[in-house]
């Protein structure tokens, strides 16, 4: 899925957005967390701290104020008692009243002041009635002598004091039904002599202090030590440890985990959130997450043994109410990025991967060999484009067009390459110069526009110039290898033709401004030709002339192509010449010129052969030399070779062309005369003897030699039957001639006996 681009630049991009706010989501939770936890904790546990202060220096003022009331007027009255003075004791119970009642007046939270004896008797009591104090009268009172305040207190030392725990207000020992919560103060009073005199009480009623928890909206509680609630908002669950069905109602069923902590006599905080601390799971907070500050109160400073816990907790939710709303904005903000991000992403990733996938396709079509043009095609778009794939794209598009080009020039040097090859196969069948040139100028008409060639074949060694082969393209007609028209002055003399003097090819592509070569006879008035030499080995064998009307048709590339039938055209007829000399010399006798025996031969047994199948008659005549010995002996050898040659060139003037003539052996000669029969032979054979019977040829001196020749002439099929019998015979005849006399012809005859060789010699 992550193997192209786009779906990688996408997956890049989106964790590009996520991360950053994935990292900032959880730093911002945990700050939110962490500043909520520390802020919330820190307000609450001022808020706790505040109540302490509050409630401890109203209880630290009860405690200062006993000392005040156990003062003068108390040792007054101490002394007045001990002393029995029952005028004096009057007095300063009186005295000790006023103060009391005065000092309620002035702190009005104290529910009474009592001062009773060592027997736990009431001996000074002013109540407060909820309006002022008063002073009850000496029936009312009672005696705590069993009560546990009063027992405690006469256990304590000077300047000691007895808090009792808050406790609901008694009345002769009960619980009464409305809760006045009351804490009793004690101290000892001592007389002169150090001796304990009896217990000073001030009652402390708990709605004072516990109104400052009470009376506000906060989720504030106190609790002993024990955790039994002494204030909570709800007053049901209060005085657990009073009340038999309230049992139960205790911090340690509402904080099973915390409520140690909170009860350990020091003062802190704990969090009962749990989980992931993230405001991501604001939600999924319970109402018990709570974040609880608590803080001990000792209600007497100097024996902290006994405390109470006032806890103000909050709600985590709620702590983090306004700070959620931050959360609550940074969704929102995230929602919109994406939504921002995400398109912004798709069309930047589509600009880039489309022009990539766009020459990923054009490059596949052309790899597969699909149409070019359909391939830049494609990539058109993208070479608008300024970047980098605009770049790739144009390369491509000048690649591919190049590639083309290639294949083209390709594709026409194949082509040029297989006429060539199709050319030098049909030039190598050829067995004549003509023909060789007449398939060049197939090819050439076939493959160039032109409108004139002249092929001139060059033979320097026979000092031979001609026209071999022509062409004319004249309204549509093409006098294809006719008959040169021509008789120009170069045919006579070859070295006035530059391509033969220089061996180079000589191009003029405008008649009418370039220099052109005097000797080109056949003239142009305009357009266009080039001369190139047939060469081969640093021979010249010829030369081609070619002609194009239009001006510069001779570009150097076609040129180029011409030439290469040229050169393959000369190595042909240069060993179609070479050949031709070679088979020259094997049939010919070197001196007379005449075809050698060999060839007789084999011309015999062709021309018998064509005699048998059209039912013609053939003749064959041998002659030999009379008397020649004696022509070398005279005159010598060359002598004799001169009457050989004259022999000869009289016998090839004398008989047809149809006629072959040869050199049998020494100074013998055979005629073949084709469609002859034996009377026509005989005349032949006759013309020749007498012919060179009227010959004379001159010797070294002034006389001059005649010279004679005896023949014997046969016949197919009247005579003889196969090749050999006809030479036998013919050679039987001339021997007749000869032992008849010489100079003479002798037909043979079938009733001759045929002589043997001693008969033979004998004749000679
Ligand atoms: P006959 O009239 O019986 O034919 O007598 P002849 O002398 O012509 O016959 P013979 O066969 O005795 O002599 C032939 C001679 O021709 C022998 C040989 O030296 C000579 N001869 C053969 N070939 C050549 C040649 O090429 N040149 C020359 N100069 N002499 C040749
Ligand atoms: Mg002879
Ligand atoms: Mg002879």
């Amino acid at each position: 899925m992550f193997e192209s681009i786009r779906n990688r630049l996408a997956l890049l991009f989106v964790l590009l957005v996520t991360i950053p706010l994935v990292v900032i989501g959880v730093m911002s939770d945990l700050l939110i967390e962490k500043y909520t936890t520390i802020n919330g904790a820190a307000s609450l546990t001022g808020s706790v701290q505040d109540k302490d202060a509050k409630i401890s220096s109203f209880l630290r003022g009860v405690v200062a104020e006993i000392d005040v009331l156990a003062g003068d007027t108390m040792k007054g009255l101490v002394t007045a008692i001990e002393t029995g003075s029952g005028k004096g004791v009057t007095i300063w119970r009186m005295n000790l009243e006023n103060e009391f009642v005065n000092f309620m007046r002035a702190k009005r939270v104290y529910d009474r002041i009592s001062y009773r004896g060592n027997d736990g008797r009431e001996i000074v009591r002013v109540d407060f009635n909820g309006k002022e104090a008063v002073v009850v009268p000496e029936d009312n009172f009672q005696n705590d002598a069993d009560a546990t305040y009063f027992k405690e207190t006469m256990k304590l030392n000077k300047g000691e004091v007895y808090v009792s725990p808050l406790e609901p207000n008694r009345e002769h020992g009960k619980v009464r039904a409305s809760f006045k919560p009351v804490i009793h103060y004690a101290q000892p009073v001592f007389n002169g002599s150090g001796d304990r005199a009896g217990v000073i009480m001030i009652d402390v009623s708990g709605e004072g202090f516990l109104k400052e928890i009470k009376g506000s909206n906060e989720r504030i509680i106190l609790v002993n030590k024990d955790g039994y609630f002494l204030s909570h908002p709800n007053e049901d669950i209060e005085w657990g440890f009073y009340i038999e069905d309230r049992k139960e109602e205790r911090l340690q069923k509402y904080y099973p985990k915390y409520s140690s902590t909170i009860l350990n006599g020091r003062s802190g905080y704990v969090d009962t959130g749990s989980g992931w601390p993230s405001t991501w799971s604001y939600w999924f907070y319970s109402p018990n997450d709570e974040l609880v500050a608590y803080q001990p109160i000792f209600p007497n400073p100097t024996d902290k043994k006994d405390y109470w816990v006032i806890i103000k907790s909050e709600n985590k939710k709620e702590l983090m109410g306004t700070l959620i709303k931050m959360r609550v904005v940074m969704v929102g903000l995230t929602v919109a990025i994406y939504a921002i991000a995400i398109p912004i992403i798709f069309f930047f990733g589509l600009k880039i991967t489309n022009p990539i996938s766009k020459l990923q396709k054009a490059m596949d079509m052309f790899d597969r060999e699909e149409d070019r043009e359909k391939a830049t095609e494609i990539v058109k778009d993208n070479l608008a484009l300024k970047n980098e794939l605009g770049l790739l794209s144009s390369s491509f598009v000048t690649m591919s067009e190049r590639l083309h080009n290639t294949q083209e020039r390709l594709d026409i040097e194949l082509q040029r390459l297989r006429h060539l090859v199709q050319f030098g196969s049909l030039v190598g069948d050829e067995v004549s110069e003509k023909e060789c040139y007449a398939i060049l100028i197939k090819f050439l008409t076939g493959h160039f526009h032109l409108d004139r060639i002249l092929a001139v074949s060059f033979n320097n060694s026979e000092n031979l110039t001609e026209i071999i082969a022509s062409y004319e393209n004249k309204e549509g007609i093409l006098p294809f290898c006719a008959p040169s028209p021509y008789d120009l002055k170069v045919i006579q003399d070859a070295r006035l033709c530059r391509a033969v003097r220089s061996g180079k090819s000589f191009v003029v592509n405008d008649v009418e401004g370039d220099y052109r070569c005097p000797y080109q006879e056949v003239v142009q008035d305009k357009g266009s030709y080039a001369c190139l030499p047939v060469t081969t080995g640093g021979a010249i064998l010829g030369w081609v002339h070619l002609v194009n009307m239009e001006k510069g048709y001779f570009s150097p590339e076609r040129q180029f192509t011409i030439e290469s039938y040229i050169n393959t055209i000369a190595p042909a007829v240069n060993s179609m010449r070479l050949l031709n000399a070679h088979r020259k010399l094997s049939i010919r006798d070197p001196l007379t010129g005449l075809y050698n025996r060999r060839f007789l031969e084999e011309t015999m047994e062709r021309q018998m052969a064509l005699a048998e199948r059209y039912k013609q008659s053939m003749s064959l005549i041998m002659l030999d030399i009379d008397h020649f010995k004696k022509f070398n002996d005279t005159h010598g050898h060359s002598f004799g070779d001169r009457v050989l040659k004259l022999v000869a060139d009289i016998i090839v003037k004398t008989v047809r062309n149809s006629d072959t003539v040869a050199r049998y052996g020494g100074e013998e000669f055979v005629v073949l005369l084709p469609n002859t029969d034996i009377e026509g032979a005989f005349q032949v054979a006759e013309k020749l003897r007498i012919a060179v019977e009227h010959c004379t040829i001159a010797t070294d001196g002034t006389a001059a030699e005649g010279v004679t020749i005896s023949l014997g002439v046969s016949c197919y099929p009247t005579v003889a039957v196969t090749i050999k019998e006809l030479i036998d015979s013919a050679d039987d005849a001339l021997y007749r001639s000869k032992s008849m006399g010489r100079n003479r012809t002798t037909k043979y005859e079938k009733s001759a006996k045929i002589l043997s060789d001693a008969e033979k010699k004998k004749g000679v």
